[in-house]
């Protein structure tokens, strides 16, 4: 019997995965053993148990953390994750990219991230809402709009922001919209949030095809994952005349050569839930989906969707990372290799945490802008981050994830420096 290899640390954990590649960073920028090791680890790390009365009238329990990779550039900055494979590292690696996408789109804040390891499917909205304020009163020490900043990530959204906020102003006796980001708009939120991170995953394709002189129009583009950044990013190429011809989600994935009808997929989606059963499409196989021929494949979901075994049977130009994490680094040396156009996650699904920033910046300034104002001001610095990765690029004769992450640690490093020691 063939022995079946078993995948190495860095392949099973994000945070050896994002270790891995700060090394290599680090490395080409020559980065001195002080620096590093202040930038090797995180500053803070909090875990929380969340007691919450179940419907049935029971107290179950859940683990929660925040985790404040760096606050050398600003406040921490950074999501909460609900879902049931949330642990401790996951949210350490997510802290770490943070960090450093912060500082690749030259933004004032650090990196932090949150998470509660439950299935917010299974729960009730009631139970929802307490889980999410019992968690927020669990991290209160960590939080506020100078200390760390959280915001909606995967099966997070603007509501549970405005719990989060409302639990937050409740302890304090005052109005303090800047604690969070991604709230609804009628609560100090911005226009455009919502739609940022898959606008700047398109901003961000966008500026691929320009580069490699690839025209949109007719480009065949597979997404996996069709939640909030991933449909965004499939609607506004469907707009541009790409043919999005496979999408999946957490039921199954859906295939259609022609290509698929982004605006009624939606719509399908809201109403049943899944992509599964979308009139003139075929269900394929999640290993047939991610080896399709395409232009543009946009990892949307989860980390570790794309690993040494499956990189070789794919067959894209440009993968463009809406989701934190989704290529391995054994991944990256196989794609890279294989000539792939790859646009790294911390460049390419920023623009959630640029609307975030411009929010926040909103919310301290009492002064709102409109939507033309916001997608404006991302389409800037979406092309000017991009040109600068590019730039390291080509210069340094790096692949752009090493390009990227030398961009955003040497940025941070260069605070760290000014800071110095203290108290020492
Ligand atoms: N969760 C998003 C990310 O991974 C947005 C974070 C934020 O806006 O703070 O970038």
């Amino acid at each position: 019997m063939e022995a079946v290899e078993k995948p190495s640390a860095v392949q099973r954990n994000p945070y050896e995965a994002a270790l891995k590649n700060f090394d290599i960073a680090a490395d080409h920028l020559e980065l001195d053993h002080d620096i590093r090791a202040m930038l090797r680890d995180p500053e803070r790390e909090l875990t929380v148990t969340v007691p919450v009365r179940m419907d049935d009238g029971k107290v179950e329990t859940f683990v929660g953390y925040r985790v404040q990779y760096s606050t050398a550039r600003g406040p921490g900055k950074g999501g909460i994750r609900f879902h049931p494979n949330v642990t401790l590292d996951e949210v350490k690696a997510l802290a770490c990219w943070m960090t450093w996408k912060c500082a690749v789109v030259n933004i004032p804040f650090g990196g932090a991230k949150g998470g509660v390891t439950c299935n917010p499917k299974k729960l009730s909205i009631r139970e929802l809402e307490h889980l999410t304020r019992r968690y927020t009163v669990g991290i209160l020490p960590l939080i506020g709009p100078d200390l760390d900043i959280p915001a909606p990530d995967v099966y997070t959204n603007p509501q549970i922001m405005a719990w989060m906020m409302d639990t937050y102003e409740m302890t304090k006796g005052y109005s303090v919209p800047g604690v969070v980001t991604g709230k609804p708009v009628s609560l100090g939120g911005s226009h455009g949030r919502n739609e940022a991170t898959g606008r700047g995953v398109f901003y961000s394709i966008q500026n691929a095809c320009d580069f490699l002189n690839i025209s949109l129009e007719n480009t065949t583009v597979v997404v996996q994952g069709f939640g909030n950044a991933g449909s965004v990013t499939a609607h506004l190429l469907d707009s541009a005349e790409s043919n999005v011809v496979a999408v999946s989600d957490s039921t199954g994935c859906i295939y259609n050569k022609d290509g698929l009808s982004i605006p009624k997929l939606i719509l399908h989606k809201a109403h049943t839930g899944s992509v599964l059963g979308f009139a003139g499409s075929e269900e394929i196989s999640a290993d047939d989906m991610l080896s399709l021929r395409c232009d543009i494949l946009v990892p949307a979901a989860l980390e570790g969707a794309i690993t040494g075994e499956n990189a070789d049977r794919l067959n894209a130009r440009i993968i463009a990372e809406a989701a934190n994490g989704p290529i391995t680094p054994d991944a990256d040396s196989i794609l890279f290799g294989k000539g792939v156009f790859v646009i790294p996650d911390i460049l390419c699904n920023a623009g959630g945490v640029t609307v975030s920033y411009f929010e926040w910046a909103q919310d301290e300034s009492h002064v709102f802008w409109d939507e033309a104002e916001v997608y404006a001001r991302l389409e800037k610095i979406m092309k000017n981050s991009f040109m600068d990765v590019l730039k390291i690029h080509r210069d340094r004769h790096v692949n752009m994830r090493v390009a990227a992450n030398m961009l955003g640690v040497g940025r941070v490093a260069e605070a760290a420096r000014l800071r110095g020691l203290y108290p020492q």
